[in-house]
C-alpha cells in the first residue's frame, strides 16, 4: 500500500478512537499528508527513499518536534511551541518517517500509569479500564491501539518498558548514551534515554537503526559504531544456541505468582531453542528503588529551575501536580548543603555499587531474564500511594542505575492482561537483545 493510504488508515483509527483512549495530545494531519504524498511521489519517480519511508510515528510530548505542543503533558508548559527538532526527529525526518503528533506521559515522566497527565489519563486498549503503565503510556497506546506504526518514548526508570509490557509490545531502552538526549527534556538526565515502541522486532531494529549513533552536540552521546539491528532479527535463530541467559532469583522473588509463571515459560522456551541458562544472585534489590528515587529527585529539582515562570510557561511551583511538586520539594531539602553528605553522596555510592555488582552479574552471561514488571496493571481510578506506585519500577530502575540496556517483549498474558519478559544486556550489546527477542517472536 502507499504512504498515504496507510497514513489514512491510521487517521481513521485516531478519529475513532483517540477519543476514548487519548494516546495522543495533538496531531498534525496535513502535515503528515504532505509527508506522506511527497513519498509516493518519490516512489513513482524511481527515487530512493529512507529507511523509515511512509511509517508513521508518534512522539512523546517531552521530545521537542518543531510547530507542535511540547508541554511534558504539565500545566507548566501548555503553551509551549516546539522551535526544533531533536537529534532524533531530525534523524527520523531524514529516514522519511512521518511524525503524525505528540502523545500523552505521566507530567514531565514522572510516573508509571500516565495519571498524572494535566490533560487526562490515558486508557489501556488491550487490557479495558486499566492504565496503560507510564510515563510513556501515550505512545504505547498510539502503537497498540493502531494508530501509528511506530512511537517514541523516553526511559528513566522503566517509561518505555514498563508501558510496553502492560500494553503487549516491545519497549526498548538502549544502553545509556547510544541514542542522543539533544531536545529531550531532562527528568534524571543520568538515566533519561529515548528509545522506540514497536510491534515487532523488526520495527524496533528499524527505529533502533535510525535514532542511536554520536552526537557532537550532546555530552554524554557515546562514539561506537551502530550495530545492525536488523541483521540480528535475520540469524537470531542461530545466535540464541548456546546463548548463555542469566535468571536472577530475587526478580523472581519480588514478583507476582501468575507473573512469574509465564515468565518461566519463556525460559523454558529459550532453553528448547538452544540457550544454556544460569541461576545468578543479586544481593541489593531493596537498595535499588531508594538510590533511584533520591537521585531522581535531585536531578529533577536541578533540572525544573528553569521553569521560574519568566522565560516561558508558568512557574512550576504554581500550576504542577502533586508528584512534581513532591520531587521538586524534595529535592530541594536533600540538595541543601547540610544535608548533602547525608543522603546525596549516600545514594551516589549506592549506585556505583549497584552498577558494580549488575555489571558483574552481566559479564558472566549474554543476557539477564525476568518480568518487567513485578505487577499487573490497576484500575484507573484506583488511588495508589507514592511507594504503591514506585513498586511498579523494583525491576526496571536497575539497567538505569547501571546504564544497561533492556528492553521489554510480550511473553503472554493474565486474563487478556498483558505481561512482558526483560531482556537486559551488556553496554553496547543492545543488538543481543534484539536477536533474543526475535526468537521468541
Ligand atoms: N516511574 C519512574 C519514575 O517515576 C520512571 C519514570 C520514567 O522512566 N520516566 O521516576
Amino acid at each position: 500500500i502507499t504512504a498515504l493510504e496507510n497514513l489514512e488508515q491510521f487517521c481513521n483509527n485516531i478519529d475513532a478512537n483517540n477519543g476514548r483512549y487519548n494516546a495522543f495530545l495533538e496531531i498534525n494531519k496535513n502535515s503528515a499528508i504532505d509527508c506522506a504524498s511527497n513519498i509516493d511521489s518519490r516512489i513513482n519517480n524511481g527515487e530512493t527513499v529512507g529507511k523509515l519511508a511512509g511509517l508513521v510515528v508518534g512522539i512523546k510530548s517531552n521530545i521537542n518536534v518543531e510547530d507542535f505542543h511540547i508541554t511534558a503533558a504539565s500545566r507548566t508548559l501548555e503553551n509551549y511551541l516546539g522551535s526544533y527538532d531533536a537529534t532524533v526527529i531530525q534523524r527520523i525526518k531524514e529516514e522519511d518517517g512521518i511524525i503524525i503528533g505528540m502523545t500523552n506521559m505521566d507530567e514531565f515522566a514522572a510516573g508509571s500509569s500516565t495519571e498524572t497527565s494535566y490533560f487526562g489519563h490515558t486508557e489501556n486498549p488491550v487490557a479495558l479500564g486499566r492504565i496503560p503503565g507510564g510515563s510513556s503510556g501515550g505512545s504505547a497506546v498510539a502503537v497498540a491501539a493502531d494508530m501509528c506504526d511506530l512511537a517514541i518514548g523516553s526511559d528513566t526508570g522503566g517509561s518505555i518498558r514498563n508501558p510496553a509490557s502492560h500494553c503487549g509490545l516491545i519497549g526498548f531502552k538502549p544502553t545509556y548514551g547510544m541514542v542522543s538526549r539533544q531536545g529531550l527534556m531532562d527528568l534524571a538526565m543520568s538515566f533519561d534515554q529515548i528509545g522506540p515502541f514497536a510491534r515487532d522486532p523488526g520495527g524496533a531494529a528499524l527505529m533502533l537503526e535510525v535514532i542511536a549513533g554520536y552526537d557532537k552536540t550532546e555530552c554524554t552521546s557515546l562514539d561506537f559504531k551502530i550495530p545492525n539491528f536488523t541483521n540480528s532479527v535475520k540469524n537470531c535463530e542461530d545466535s540464541i544456541k548456546g546463548m548463555r541467559v542469566g535468571v536472577v532469583k530475587q526478580f523472581f522473588d519480588v514478583s507476582d505468582d501468575k507473573i512469574v509463571n509465564i515468565i518461566e515459560e519463556s525460559i523454558d522456551k529459550m532453553k528448547e531453542m538452544g540457550a544454556e541458562v544460569v541461576e545468578l544472585s543479586f544481593d541489593y534489590i531493596d537498595l535499588c528503588l531508594p538510590t533511584y528515587y533520591l537521585i531522581n529527585y535531585v536531578e529533577f529539582f536541578s533540572a525544573t529551575r528553569k521553569y521560574d515562570g519568566r522565560k516561558y510557561g508558568n512557574r512550576i511551583e504554581d500550576v504542577c501536580g502533586e508528584e512534581v511538586l513532591r520531587r521538586i520539594h524534595m529535592g530541594s531539602y536533600i540538595s541543601q548543603k547540610e544535608f548533602s553528605g547525608k543522603y546525596y553522596k549516600k545514594a551516589l555510592q549506592a549506585r556505583s555499587l549497584i552498577k558494580r555488582e549488575v555489571n558483574k552479574l552481566i559479564n558472566d552471561v549474554d543476557v539477564m531474564v525476568g518480568p518487567t514488571v513485578p505487577k499487573l496493571p490497576h484500575k484507573i481510578g484506583t488511588t495508589l500511594d507514592p511507594l504503591d506506585m514506585y513498586s511498579y519500577d523494583v525491576l526496571t530502575v536497575i539497567a538505569n542505575l547501571a546504564g544497561i540496556p533492556a528492553a521489554s517483549t510480550p511473553a503472554g498474558d493474565v486474563r487478556g492482561i498483558p505481561v512482558g519478559l526483560q531482556i537486559q544486556s551488556k553496554p553496547l550489546d543492545d543488538a543481543k537483545i534484539i536477536g533474543m527477542m526475535a526468537a521468541l517472536d
